[in-house]
């Protein structure tokens, strides 16, 4: 570990910490946290710090609701924005039950279950780099985010379209400060539109990463008087955000994505590992794109994925293999969107390539063309199936996929599940502003 927990409090002495944030995921990926003045500092540290488990969505029932905060000392941090009454520093917590056990209903936890499943299998890391996209927008009087963007850029403009970039050199610097290596940092197509990528780390922490990435770039946002979102689809029209997914996978000697002996320094294993997720794409996409609105995205015409199909060259495709060989080869995943649970994504992506690779399947032949012009019968001829169009056909998806359900394990499964048909039925009731112009008047 990187720090002893005799450092965390001489640290926290020497830098004047006044208190203690306590951070976990609940089901939906929300981060939540438990905030406690330093001088608890001692009862964190013996792992003895409670949290009513019965107000976590996803948790538990009230009957068995006291749970226990595991912190894991290599999430240590100070916050830079720190507040008037003395710094704030965070660490990130395993929950477990009342009696020690880890708790099979925390994201986290189960993450960690996946890559003891991957280590048993002779890997040692599986390497994340996410490529988070947000949009800007004004708020208004009252501090409410109106629909106004902040400015009209576009891709990689410059100033003094792009109003938004002392914004985002601000959220760079922050986390630079809080010890992100950011990696790229541009405006995205759409207008006020854009893209922090930050250096790819091992599935636990890059998991932790985009959720203390969200946080960071909302607060910083708050001070320029915008208001940065992660929702999929905010405006239509207009791309939507997503939050790509680079992976790589390492044993003991190096990536074993690639191999310098074969036509396109590509190796057999990753081959596998990408038919794994191709197989798996359709149970994969509830938890990849968990809201109603991640399908408003996932829509011809705005550079995110409709179709299940791979391509070294193409952009289009729901898995691109980038340029980059040696210990930069790795596969892209472009479906998933910020409002996934980075935790059970990162699991159930790694649980199904790790499937592909037990399998030894090759997968269906690249498309190199731009699928969004294929015709629906040169997409059969292809074997290029659809993604899910509806969370409803997404969870329908998933409840056909034993191997994504197993990588949330039952606990997970059964309240993901029930979470998200809650808001199926929720947003079925609704009747929207388009069905009113289509139908008030012409029936
Ligand atoms: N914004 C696009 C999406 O919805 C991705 C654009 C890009 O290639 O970075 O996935
Ligand atoms: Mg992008
Ligand atoms: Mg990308």
């Amino acid at each position: 570990s990187k720090y002893t927990a005799d450092d965390i409090r001489k640290i926290a002495q020497e830098e004047d910490v006044a208190f203690l944030r306590l951070m976990f995921t609940d089901i939906n990926g929300v981060l939540k946290n438990v905030e406690l003045p330093i001088d608890q500092l001692d009862k964190v540290l013996a792992n003895k710090a409670t949290l009513d488990g019965s107000s976590i969505d996803g948790f538990v029932r009230i009957e068995e609701s006291d749970m226990l905060l595991y912190p894991d000392l290599n999430t240590w941090l100070i916050f830079p924005w720190s507040a008037e009454h003395g710094k704030v520093a965070r660490l990130i917590c395993d929950i477990h039950t009342a009696d020690g056990k880890e708790f099979a209903g925390d994201p986290r936890n189960n993450l960690r279950r996946v890559v003891d499943k991957m280590h048993r299998a002779g890997f040692t890391t599986f390497n994340i780099g996410p490529e988070p996209e947000f949009f800007l927008f004004k708020l208004d009087e009252k501090g409410q985010p109106t629909l106004d963007l902040n400015d009209n850029g576009g891709y990689f403009d410059f100033e003094p379209v792009d109003l938004g970039e002392n914004c985002r050199r601000d959220i760079v610097l922050e986390l630079e400060k809080m010890g992100f290596e950011v990696e790229a940092s541009h405006h995205e197509v759409a207008p006020g539109q854009h893209e922090i990528d930050f250096k790819y780390t091992d599935a636990i922490a890059a998991a932790d990463n985009i959720q203390t990435f969200k946080l960071v770039v909302r607060t910083v946002a708050r001070k320029h008087g915008l208001h940065a979102t992660f929702m999929p689809k905010p405006l239509e029209g207009i791309n939507g955000s997503g939050m790509h997914i680079n992976m790589s996978l390492f044993n003991k000697d190096g990536n074993v994505f690639y191999d310098p002996n074969t036509d396109n320094q590509l190796s057999e294993t990753m081959m596998y590992f990408l038919n794994g997720l191709m197989e798996h794409a359709r149970g994969l996409t509830a938890i990849n794109n968990p809201t109603v609105n991640s399908y408003k995205r996932l829509v011809p015409g705005f550079e995110a994925p409709v179709h299940i199909a791979w391509s070294g060259k193409n952009r289009s495709p729901l898995i691109r293999i980038p340029m980059a060989r040696k210990n930069g080869t790795r596969l892209e995943m472009r479906s998933v969107d910020p409002t996934a649970n980075p935790y059970l994504a990162i699991a159930a992506i790694l649980d199904c390539g790790l499937e592909g690779i037990k399998e030894q399947k090759a997968p269906v032949a690249p498309v190199n063309r731009n699928i969004y012009t294929m015709s629906e019968a040169e997409r059969q001829a292809n074997k290029i199936y659809d993604l899910p169009s509806t969370l409803h056909n997404a969870i329908k998806a998933l409840k056909k996929d034993p191997i994504v359900i197993n990588s949330m394990g039952e606990h997970l499964y059964k309240s993901f599940v029930d979470s998200r048909e809650l808001e199926w039925a929720a947003y079925r009731q609704t009747v929207s502003e388009w069905e009113r112009d289509q139908y008030l008047k012409r029936f």
